[in-house]
Order: C-alpha cells, then structure tokens, then sequence
C-alpha cells in the first residue's frame, strides 16, 4: 500500500490522489485523471486508463486497481425489473446489491409511486429516464441480529471497505439497463451501515463527489436499526443532507428488543431523542421502516403505539409485510392485518404506504440471495392464522 494515501485506490477522494501522485513525482493532473477514470467512468482496472503513464498504471494495479474486486457472480432479473445481483469479493466472501427500476413510466409524474420521495416528484417527474435505486450492502453478514432478517441469521463475517462499498455503485452503473438512470443510492442491503460507519461515510463522499458520479447527497439513504451516537454523528458531519431511513418494527421497548436485540442498548426513548434532533432540512421527512412479523408486532394495539410515539416527528411510514426466509418459520401477516394496521396510522394524519413487494421470485429480501441454505441461529414461530 502506498504510505501516502493508506485507502485503497477505489475509496480514494480527489485530494487524496493528489498527496499520493505527488509523492510519486506525478503531475498534479493525473490525480484528476485517475479519479475521473474510476469514479466516472466506472474504470476499476489501472491496465485500462490508457492516458496514464505505463509505469503509474503499473503501481497502481499492485495497489489493487485490478479486477477482481467486486464481481457479479449472478444477476437474478425478476418480471418487476428488479435485478438481484450477488457479488463475490477479492477474498471469496458474497454480499448482494439490488437494482430497482422505479414502477412509474419514463416521464409520467413520479408521484404516481405511492412510497416515492417527495423531491423525486419535484426533480424528476418529467425525466425521459427510467429512475433507478440501487440498494446495496456494508458488511458481510450482520451483527445486529434482527430475527426477521436474512442477514442477521448469518451473523457478521467481516466489514466492507469503502471500496467495497461504492464498487458496487459502479458495478451497479454497468449493468443499467438502455434508458435507466441512477437516481438513488439506498445503504439498506446486507449489514448495518452505521456499524461501519467510517466506511459508509467515506463512500458516500465518494458517491456524492462532483467529479464523480455526483450523486446528491439528498438522494443518499441511510437505513440502520437505530445506533444512536451514529446517527448524532452522520446528522453533524453531513448537516442533515444524508436521508434517514429507520428500522423501527416495535413502539414499546419489551416487543422491540424481542425482534432487534440493539434495542437493548438504545432503547426507544434514546432513539426518539437522537431523531427529533437529527438536523433534517425543511420539508424532509425520516423514513420509518416497520416490518410486520406475523403475532408479534402486527395488530391494531400495535399500530396506535406506533401513531403516539411517532407524534411531532416529520416521518412517513413504509410497512413491509415480512418476507419469509427459508432459514426462519417467521412470516407476514393476512393482507386484512396489514390494511387494519394502515387505516390505523392513516387516521392519526400519518403518510403511510405498504411497500411493494418487489422480486419477490428473486429472493429479494435483504440478505436471501447470499443465504439461501443458511441455518437457522433464532428460534422462530408459526405465522399466526388470520382473525
Ligand atoms: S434488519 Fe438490518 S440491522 Fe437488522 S439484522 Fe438485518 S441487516 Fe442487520
């Protein structure tokens, strides 16, 4: 590794480049040109910038910019559109990233899309593109735990880098379709993003980087299970900008830290306090993520605790009936449940949506493709029948 700049070449930012081409006797030029190649081109093998010079595209192939980082080892393409692509690592470890193509016509009013962000339908209601969120992961595995999740059964392998991380922005950029644009960058795959948190921070000042893709930093989500001092953390450095999705799945500590064991170390009163003080800019909404589990955090009781501890706070709500995993017996609640828990939160003036189900025949679920055959580390139970 190159003492100059100590990150791998992918998860370097522009100034980095520039100590570290400099400490090689390079033009201050080439710093540009390199960032350029990897982040906006999507270039990840040094072989291949054929404007560098022989013996710089040489260094940095024995500094890792070679293939073999991140590739795609399967593309599952569901009749949605949805496109579930596993990625083997340089070190044989698989994580997955998804591509959602959004449901609205090219060109017809985003807001057609119920569970839509409100700017896309300022932004983009008139793009001749087809929006496309890529979902992708920041660890392998999870040390979180949640008992309904894919990934929490596996339990956590190791971090990603932050070249991991956005390598899989640039993979996901190649396999766009003709007429696809990447509108979304959503940290809701494999892991919890804020238990990595340098590397999730590094790579979204990579993503959101003029010279890069550019994405911007609005259309950034950040989807975690509630790590407190992290979300104080990414709420100061990034000023608010970074979009907050948050798992919430239960409004009373006893059910909460039933399904998601870190309840137990921010409990929900912790949480609240750092979310009624995350510095969201106006007319921004937090997202509140709750999947419904079959008997345990699905009726109408529920649904209320859930309309009085959200109250005051700018949120919409998604409800996500659960996808049942092969190595769990939980499972989603009856369609009537899911309505009578919507009607709830709909009568207390939130904005709440169910969210589509989307390829579902592939295994879309966080963290099922990689896990299918996995074995079981919580105890489940029997969906419960309808009443
Ligand atoms: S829901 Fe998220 S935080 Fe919980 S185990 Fe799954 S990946 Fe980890």
């Amino acid at each position: 590794m190159n003492p100059a700049a100590p990150t791998h070449p992918i998860a370097r930012l522009p100034e980095e480049w520039r100590t570290s081409l400099a400490a090689r006797g390079e033009r201050a030029f080439a710093a540009k040109q390199v960032f350029d190649w990897i982040q906006k081109r999507g270039v990840v093998d040094a072989a291949a910038m054929s404007n560098l010079s022989p013996k710089l595209r040489a260094a940095l192939a024995e500094e890792g910019l070679s293939p073999g980082l991140c590739v795609p080892e399967q593309v599952h393409r569901s009749s949605d559109g949805t496109r579930k692509i596993a990625v083997r690592l340089r070190d044989g470890a698989l994580i997955e990233t998804v591509l959602l193509p959004s449901l609205t016509a090219p060109g017809a009013p985003a807001n057609q899309e119920a569970d839509d962000d409100d700017d896309d339908a300022e932004q983009h209601g008139s793009s001749p593109h087809t929006r496309v969120t890529q979902c992708i992961s920041t660890q392998v595995g999870c040390a979180m735990g949640c008992i309904f999740c894919a990934s929490g059964v596996a339990g956590l392998k190791r971090q990603l880098g932050a070249e991991e991380i956005t390598a899989q922005v640039l993979l996901g950029r190649s396999l766009l379709d003709e007429g696809e644009a990447l509108r979304n960058v959503v940290y809701m795959g494999m892991g919890e993003p804020l238990h990595n948190y340098e590397a999730t921070a590094r790579s979204i000042r990579l993503l959101t980087h003029p010279d890069g893709i550019g994405l911007s930093t609005r259309r950034v989500t950040i989807s975690t299970s509630g790590l407190v001092p992290e979300i104080n953390r990414l709420g100061e450095e990034f000023k608010g900008q970074v979009a907050l999705a948050i798992s919430l799945h239960a409004a009373d500590d006893t059910t909460r830290s039933a399904l998601m064991p870190i309840n137990r170390r921010y409990p929900l009163a912790e949480l609240m306090k750092a979310l009624h003080a995350y510095p969201l800019p106006k007319r921004r909404r937090i997202t509140i993520e709750y999947t419904l589990v079959a008997g345990k955090n699905d009726d109408v009781a529920e649904a209320k605790k859930v309309a009085r501890l959200l109250r005051g706070l700018p949120v919409k709500i998604n409800l996500i009936p659960m996808n049942p995993i092969d190595a769990s017996t939980l499972g989603p609640p009856s369609f009537g449940r899911v309505g009578a828990f919507q009607q709830v939160l709909i009568d207390a003036g939130y904005s709440c949506f169910v969210r589509k189900q989307r390829g579902d025949d592939v295994s879309a679920a966080c963290g099922q493709l990689v896990l299918i055959g996995a074995k079981p580390k919580v105890k489940g139970f029997r969906p419960a029948q309808e009443s």
